[in-house]
């Protein structure tokens, strides 16, 4: 955990940097709660949320309207769940970092409540486990009701969800007043983690940050069943709504909780004071590595329940409990070397090999080093000695480098692509420096290979993803025109497993259909950076054959400047194009597939046949939903039909086609007085001219 910064800034830069931090807190507040994918790691965050609390400290009357410190959790997003307003309000837990921290909160108690210097302060203790908060309602021993925590107020409701989870019964049993809410996590144990991301992965599906988020996940299903199929866990730490608590103090409840049939932590224990406590925070923090399950510190609270009552509550959080969070961990080792990996999208991430060290009881020998800038601004190098950070289950983190002053050859970031050799760039304003191979490139290819088969390039019937996977790791597709050569496979494929004579012929038969194909869509299905389908075709309506693109792509590229404007002059071609096509052409690799691509395949010269039509030679906007065709497709219309299809209405404008949702475009029409039709409207002209 690094240090806060001292709070010695003006009072404007205080506004401004609580102004950021609201926004950034509830940004990742989001992210993690509702969405359930993080951005940053949980000590980061906190890092944030002290900062606040800290700048609010120091200028009490700069403290914001939508300050953090006044929200707990996250509110709720557009969630399928149904809302659940909590009799009692959730709380959430202040947090320290240091013992400092705990004997400070401790001497507050003592303060608050005037006790004398020699009367003990029982505190319960347990580990806080990292899962998702939920109230459960019992009525007369019965599950009626379950809810997330959501912002305190109003949470989700998941009974449903809740039904197959073990550790909640249906029934408590024993002697359980008529209400009685017990509140604890839902969690996910590491080891279930582990093998739901394996399974996900293989299924292709979402991956899971951590435990947490992988609990939140499956809990907050919209079909119970799904939840049903993960194997979710729950303990209880303390309670809610209660037509009477069986108790004098935390420690009793809690027992009593146990006994109806519902788990707490097997570490909660009772201590007398802040030796206990540390020492048990010490003790919990030395299991953790081994612990089956994620935690992230230790909760203390006072015992007493009239004491709890007495302390009461402080904004969102009560007086009477504290989160002692652990510390992010880290630990020193040397940087070996530095990879290059070569992502689907030809991204080239650099990721750190280290002599392999024990952080937080796990050993790690990879850390990503994210891209060019981030190992430029920690100036490493191989043979380094480097600060490893870890915490949860989330990815190590290379955090400082401890040899940054010794003279050594800088790291040079890699030019070529490791995988295939083409060359790797970096355009201007990006950090990503990526392999411009994307054709020839393993690590890009079967993604390529999709892209072309989609249905805004070639529009292949019966090649779907899976198909692809299975033919490239047959070796059978290496580039797009491999794919014109599957019929002389034709006996191969009927031989796998859920082909038949039918499927394969259909198959053929698709691709077949796709001899000539339309050069626009060709040119787009290349997947050259840059090169949409809006792109491809104002490159074809200007050149007309692929050859006559590629002759002026290269002169381009080899410094022809003519070459170069007459690109540029094409209405909707930029220099960023420019710079990929050229880019694109210089690989010797990428001419050969475009090569081997034009020898199995004859696109017809390019031509946008203009029809008379009622809207020739007039300005059209589409705006809303279109129901029956993509907005680019409507936009090819226009422009078979002769019209100018434009983005914005103004004056100019003559027709405005709108679909359902149209908003502003639709109402500045009408006050221009410009001729408005529907899609249907936009269809029978399209029919009419065909
Ligand atoms: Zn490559």
């Amino acid at each position: 955990m690094p240090a806060s910064k001292p709070v010695d800034i003006s009072e404007a830069d205080a506004a401004n940097e609580l102004m950021r931090l609201a926004r950034e807190i509830a940004k990742h507040n989001k992210l993690y709660h509702a969405k359930d994918a993080p951005e940053i790691t949980d000590p980061e965050f906190d890092a944030l949320v002290r900062r606040n609390a800290e700048l609010e400290a120091a200028f009490p009357h700069l403290v914001r309207e939508d300050s953090p410190s006044k929200v707990v959790g996250h509110e709720i997003a557009a969630s399928p769940l149904s809302k659940v307003t909590h009799e009692v309000r959730m709380m959430s837990l202040d947090n320290a970092f240091s013992a400092e921290e705990v004997e400070e909160w401790v001497a507050r108690v003592r303060r608050f409540l005037s006790l004398d210097e020699d009367e003990p302060v029982a505190i319960t203790a347990e580990d806080k486990i990292d899962g998702l908060s939920c109230s459960l309602r019992y009525e007369n021993g019965k599950l009626v009701r379950a809810a997330t925590r959501g912002d305190g107020q109003v949470g989700e409701d998941v009974t449903p969800n809740v039904a197959h989870i073990a550790d909640i019964p249906q029934m408590l049993s024993g002697d359980v007043p008529e209400v009685f809410e017990i509140r604890g996590e839902v969690y996910m144990s590491k080891a279930d983690f582990h093998a739901l991301n394996a399974a996900q992965e293989e299924a292709g599906g979402k991956l899971f940050a951590n435990p947490r988020n992988a609990a939140a996940g499956s809990l907050r299903q919209k079909d119970a069943s799904v939840t049903a199929k993960r194997p979710l866990r729950f303990w209880a730490h303390g309670w809610g709504a209660a037509s009477d608590v069986p108790g004098k103090t935390q420690e009793e409840v809690v027992r009593k909780i146990e006994a109806w049939g519902v788990p707490v932590s097997p570490l909660f224990t009772r201590v007398h004071d802040v030796e206990g406590m540390l020492a048990h925070y010490d003790k919990i923090g030395r299991e953790r590595a081994d612990l089956p399950y994620e935690i992230d510190g230790v909760v203390y609270k006072v015992d007493r329940l009239d004491y709890q009552q007495r302390l009461g509550f402080v904004a969102k959080a009560p007086r009477w409990a504290l989160a002692h969070k652990f510390p992010a961990e880290q630990a020193e080792t040397t940087l070996e070397a530095i990879d290059i990996q070569v992502g689907r999208t030809g991204k080239l991430t650099p990721v750190g090999r280290l002599a392999p060290v024990l952080v937080g009881g796990v050993t790690v020998t990879n850390v990503t080093l994210h891209n060019r800038d981030e190992i430029a601004r920690l100036g490493v190098r191989p043979g380094d000695r480097v600060v490893v950070q870890r915490a949860g289950d989330v990815i190590p983190q290379l955090v400082d480098n401890l040899t940054r002053e010794v003279e050594r050859e800088p790291f040079i970031f890699p030019d070529h692509c490791p995988e295939c050799d083409s060359e790797a760039v970096a355009e201007e304003g990006e950090v990503d420096v990526r392999c411009t191979g994307g054709l020839i490139c393993p690590a890009q290819r079967t993604e390529r290979l999709k892209h072309f088969v989609s249905r805004g390039a070639l529009d292949i019937d019966g090649l779907g993803e899976k198909t692809i996977d299975q033919f490239f790791a047959l070796g059978w597709l290496e580039s797009p025109a491999d794919i014109f050569r599957l019929r002389e496979r034709r006996d191969a494929i009927l031989a796998l497993e859920g082909w038949q004579e039918r499927s394969v012929d259909k198959l053929v038969d698709s691709i077949e259909a796709r001899r000539e194909p339309d050069a626009a869509r060709l040119l787009f299905g290349l997947g050259i950076r840059h090169v949409g389908a809006v792109t491809a075709r104002d490159l074809m309506k200007y050149f007309h054959e692929l050859p006559a693109l590629r002759e002026v792509a290269e002169a381009a590229h080899a410094g022809d400047e003519e070459a170069a404007q007459a690109l540029t002059s094409i209405d909707g071609i930029g220099g960023a194009v420019v710079e990929a096509l050229g880019d694109f052409f210089h690989e010797d690799h990428n001419k050969a597939v475009w090569d081997d691509l034009l020898s199995e395949v004859s696109p017809p010269r390019y031509e946008v046949e203009t029809k008379e039509s009622p809207v020739s030679g007039k300005t059209v906007v589409f705006t809303g939903k279109l129901e029956t065709m993509s907005r680019d497709e409507a936009k090819a219309q226009a422009e078979r039909l002769g019209a100018k299809a434009s983005g914005s209405v103004s004056a100019k404008t003559d027709l405005l086609v709108a679909g359902p949702g149209a908003g502003s475009k639709l109402k500045k029409a009408a006050d221009l007085g410009i001729e408005v039709i529907d899609e249907a409207g936009w269809a029978a002209i399209v029919a009419a001219a065909e």
